[in-house]
């Protein structure tokens, strides 16, 4: 156990590797932006120090100087820069004008994102669907919500109920699907080494948890629509 600035943080592995999720909230602190983004980088960057110099490297090598300081903007500004509610994409929906009826599907959204209990990749696709109830939301935006939501330490079922979740508010409609098939680099690369393995999660909302819509929704997921093949 170790306390950070008096106060009582436990720090254990009961989690170990089970990737479990503990809730769909990522677990944030109240005072998570209560300093800015510069005076994050400066400490990160000690601390990276920190890490490297016990772990015997020379940082005073010219190849390592840079790195703590790259790793810490690297950190604030792009892999976690989802956990800033200000970077999030604005919802804007617009009215569904040509009555489009039917379900849409964004598929092989491309997921960058970062396993929280060993800060490895998590790297994958997300295939996003709705059917509107009269809202309809640009293409792109489903993307960068996608984006937005990986941008953190992450689990990815908690990434694929966020999603959801979002799209939910934005659309004003629970008849929201997304699936989300990845490879997390702490199995594929470490521990058990397997680097065929990927994982499957899914999150289906309001009519997507009939199994006619879902199975459409899959079908979708299978077409190949490759720019080859078209
Ligand atoms: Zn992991």
């Amino acid at each position: 156990m170790k306390m950070f600035e008096g106060k009582n943080i436990k720090l254990t592995d009961d989690i170990g590797d089970d990737h479990i999720a503990t809730s769909a909230k990522t677990p944030l602190r109240e005072d998570a932006f209560a300093i800015k983004d510069d005076e994050k980088i400066q400490s990160i960057e000690k601390d990276f120090a920190h890490i490297l110099h016990t772990l015997g490297m020379d940082l005073t090598d010219d190849s390592l100087k840079g790195t703590p300081r790259r790793v810490a903007k690297m950190f604030v500004k792009e892999i976690f820069g989802g956990l800033n509610p200000n970077k999030k994409p604005a919802p804007s929906t617009f009215d569904n004008n040509y009555k489009y009826g039917e379900m849409l599907v964004e598929k092989n959204i491309t997921v960058y994102s970062t396993c929280e209990h060993h800060l490895l990749p998590i790297v994958g696709k997300a295939h996003v669907a709705y059917i509107s109830n009269g809202n309809v939301i640009g293409l792109s935006k489903m993307n960068r919500i996608v984006d937005y939501y990986a941008k953190r330490p992450q689990v990815q079922e908690r990434l694929t109920m966020q999603v959801v979740q979002e799209l939910q508010i934005a659309l004003g409609t629970e008849d929201v699907g997304c699936v989300i098939d990845a490879k997390h680099l702490c199995v594929n690369s470490r521990g058990i080494r397997d680097v065929a393995s990927s994982t499957v999660t899914s999150e289906f909302g309001g009519k997507f948890k009939n199994d006619t819509v879902k199975r459409e929704f899959l079908d979708y997921i299978k077409m190949n629509t490759d720019f080859e093949s078209l």
